[in-house]
């Protein structure tokens, strides 16, 4: 058995269907948010534009951020030294989790070491400790809740993306004794659409089923505080769970889930995927609390970000260059074919200094390929620019078609 052939005939499906991956190997540099070094070997300038960071507001290298590291590793040095049961929680993880139950209106919160990892262990947690218990999960839902769901074994159904009407009619097949959880997202990542919260809340209420809500793309970024759409909307207190993650909007690492005292404590004692690992180290804990505590005061970074994103879609309007309309910040441009999308996306790095990640199925489905702009505060008007005159070029030397204007 050669296992290596095995690996490499997958692998070269892959690449013939266009959706083999090739990650960039570039160096960011702190104070010059979005510019990075490129070490791609010669493949395009030695300094690019990065167009596609989820630190979408770059607090990554925000001064207050590096300095409550710097600190914190001053103090507690490199890592956390256990589980958060034995020996590994220090104090920044307690004052951490008090800040994010605060910043969603919640008793309580609960640290994981990553978003991905807080849905799979509080979904699959939830699924499996509920006797009965029924998911109900919209059709878009993150890789990370559709694992956790699977994990947890529970009888599942999804339901229609946003679809409210979709999900009253499958929530009315159960009796109001079936424990019940809906499932789904504020703004989903690669439309860039924003659920119908409100809406959402009064169906689950009706049948007497459980709220859970990935705020992920939103925390920090919505809101007077930046407690993500829920809290933009005055909703978060009809929502069970709250879930977000400390390594977008906040720009270091981490995820977690905010809820009532006893939801928190029933995670924090049953889910393994909380117990059995290594806490956060406690620099990163601080640079979390030092970015939600500076993006609770101020609003600059969230209103210059929107004034970017609405600056590009007017711009792209006006080159004829398609993306879809939606009311967040993430700008996709649809170019439908995943091997042009490659080649845009090689073609920008390479002959314009403008990274932006070709998103193929299965991250998207077939036929919707798209390049996803995600414009920062420090996203200059010139660098927009520049990027719209590139696409305009490419438009035309890819043969694709242009959006009525
Ligand atoms: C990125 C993402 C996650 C995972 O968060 P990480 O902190 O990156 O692990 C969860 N949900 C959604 C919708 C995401 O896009």
């Amino acid at each position: 058995m050669n296992y290596d052939d095995l690996f490499q005939t997958q692998l070269d499906a892959l690449k013939t269907a266009g959706n083999y991956r090739v990650f960039a190997n570039l160096e960011r540099y702190r104070g010059n948010f979005p510019r990075a070094r490129n070490h791609a070997g010669g493949r395009g300038p030695d300094e690019v534009t990065v167009w596609c960071s989820n630190d979408y507001l770059g607090m990554g290298q925000h001064p207050d951020v590096i300095s409550a590291m710097h600190t914190a590793l001053d103090e507690c040095g490199a890592g956390a030294g256990g589980t958060r049961n034995i020996s590994g929680t220090n104090h920044y993880h307690v004052a951490l989790e008090r800040e994010l139950a605060s910043l969603h209106g919640k008793e309580g919160a609960l640290l994981f070491t990553s978003g991905y990892v807080s849905n799979w262990a509080a979904l699959g947690t939830l699924g499996a400790r509920l006797p009965g218990c029924v998911i109900f999960s919209d059709a878009l839902n993150h890789a990370s809740m559709i694992e956790g769901i699977r994990h947890s074994r529970a009888e599942r159904r999804i339901w229609k993306h946003n679809s409210v009407e979709d999900l009253d009619r499958q929530l009315s097949e159960y009796g109001p004794d079936v424990p019940k959880i809906v499932a789904f997202e504020s703004v989903y990542s690669m439309d860039g659409d924003i659920a119908p919260i409100s809406e959402i809340c009064d169906v689950a209420e009706k049948h007497g089923a459980m709220t859970y809500l990935d705020e992920v793309h939103a925390v920090g970024l919505y809101g007077p505080q930046g407690g993500g759409i829920a809290d933009r909307e005055g909703l978060s207190h009809r929502l069970t769970l709250i879930e977000g993650t400390l390594g977008k909007a906040f720009g270091v690492v981490g995820g977690y889930i905010t809820g009532s005292a006893a939801l928190c404590d029933f995670l924090r004692s049953f889910a393994s995927g909380f117990i059995f690992t290594t806490s956060l180290p406690p620099a990163v804990a601080a640079g979390a609390l030092a970015s939600i505590r500076h993006l609770r005061r101020s609003s600059s970074e969230r209103e210059r970000q929107q004034q970017q994103v609405a600056r590009l879609r007017a711009k792209l309007d006006a080159a004829g260059i398609p993306h879809l309309p939606n009311p967040s910040h993430i700008v996709p441009v649809m170019v439908k074919d995943p091997v042009k999308c490659k080649m845009i996306s090689d073609i920008l790095l390479e002959q314009y200094g403008i990274y932006v990640q070709p998103i193929n199925y299965p991250t998207v489905p077939k036929g919707t390929e798209r390049l996803r702009f995600t414009p920062s505060p420090a996203h200059t008007d010139a660098d927009i620019d520049h990027l719209v005159q590139a696409l305009r070029a490419l438009w035309s030397q890819c043969a694709l078609s242009r959006a009525v204007a």
